[in-house]
């Protein structure tokens, strides 16, 4: 099967087979790496192992530390105001639903929010002017709206710490870290599987986290003295992430890999704008996402559904639009190659030459 699924998606074909090797007798040792104490030599090389190649991929030094955490994306939405809000303004670009969920945890939570920049009023179809105050506690964006398909092409210049959340655009190219202050994803769609969040958190924010009064286990600080073992983490999510860090170093790392995303694509994007309005992308141009493409084809929208069918027919699954937003969504995450994406498209030119 092609699997064009949102998340969880497609693994690269290497990295299930050598964990299928491994599975029973890690390294022939005579158990698996899910039977071992995190606080072994065997398991910490692994931890520490992904975490010094997570930082390579991204070329960062030792103003950041890694932490990998649980409770998906979502629990980093509270987290994140709980940890680093001052006591001043956390600012926020809404561009999605993962953005207003974000924004949401935090007014729970009962800090001062303010929302700089929306597109909500156009069903989130561009990434707005983001314009940050310098003097915000943060600056607050999500790199890559998986569900409509919008992408930041640059991230906004800001004197305020930025806080991104690439949780579907993660280890999919190369990032300007020049005023990121924490970068974060679930890695689930293009660097491993559910159950792991990876955060890179420079330094100095740690003293924010440092200075209040949170549990523990919700602490960034806490994880960060701890070298993320502060409790047991989930060791085989992050023995995949090793393998996926491995894969993608072996790729070329980051640059081979943008390289390779941004022919896909445009492959896809192609088929899009050469169908002369068969299908129709939701996102503007200019603004369009290298990793989720979300159509319709708005001659007869009831033809979606039985695009969804005969491409499931021809192997092809996953490619049902969000719920949200309904329609055709194509996800053409790290893992997913060329020929995949090129069988996607032959698929729909056939289709648009039978129903058109
Ligand atoms: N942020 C983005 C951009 C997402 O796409 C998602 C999930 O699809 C989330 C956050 C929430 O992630 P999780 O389900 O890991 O909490």
């Amino acid at each position: 099967k092609i699997n064009f699924s949102a998340g969880p998606s497609t693994l690269p074909l290497e990295i299930l087979k050598q964990a299928q090797e491994q599975l029973c007798d890690y390294q022939g040792k005579g158990y698996s790496i899910m039977e071992i104490s995190h606080r072994t030599k065997v398991f910490e090389e692994v931890h520490f192992g992904a975490q010094e190649k997570a930082k390579r991929l991204y070329g960062l030094n030792e103003d950041y530390e890694v932490l990998f955490l649980q409770g998906g994306a979502s629990l980093q939405f509270a987290m994140i105001p709980m940890n680093l809000a001052l006591n001043g303004i956390c600012e926020y670009a809404n561009t999605g639903i993962w953005t207003n969920k974000a924004i949401k945890e935090a007014q729970i939570l009962g800090i001062k929010v303010k929302i700089v920049a929306s597109s909500q009023e156009n069903n989130f179809n561009h990434i707005p002017d983001v314009e940050f105050s310098d003097n915000a506690d943060y600056a607050y964006i999500c790199s890559n709206n998986t569900i409509y398909g919008t992408q930041y092409q640059n991230y906004p210049k800001t004197k305020a710490p930025l806080i991104v959340d690439a949780s579907s655009d993660f280890f999919s190219k190369k990032v300007d870290f020049s005023n990121i202050a924490f970068f974060y994803g679930g890695v689930q769609k293009n660097a491993g599987i559910s159950g792991l969040s990876c955060i890179f958190i420079r330094k100095d924010m740690l003293e924010r986290s440092q200075n209040k009064k949170i549990p523990s286990m919700l602490s960034y600080a806490i994880h960060a003295q701890n070298n993320s073992l502060f409790n047991t983490p989930p060791t085989f999510a992050i023995y995949m992430f090793n393998l996926e860090m491995d894969w993608l170093l072996n790729q070329g790392g980051l640059d081979k890999v943008y390289e390779n995303n941004f022919k896909k694509a445009n492959i896809l994007y192609n088929c899009i704008d050469s169908s002369e309005g068969f299908y129709q992308g939701h996102a503007k141009k200019k603004d369009r996402s290298l990793m989720n493409v979300s159509f319709n084809i708005p001659i007869n929208t009831d033809l979606e559904s039985v695009f969804i069918d005969e491409a499931q027919k021809e192997g092809m699954i996953g490619l049902k639009g969000h719920r949200i937003l309904g329609g055709i969504r194509a996800s053409i995450y790290n893992a997913l190659n060329l020929d995949q994406v090129e069988i996607l498209c032959e698929f729909m030119k056939k289709f648009q030459e039978k129903y058109a």
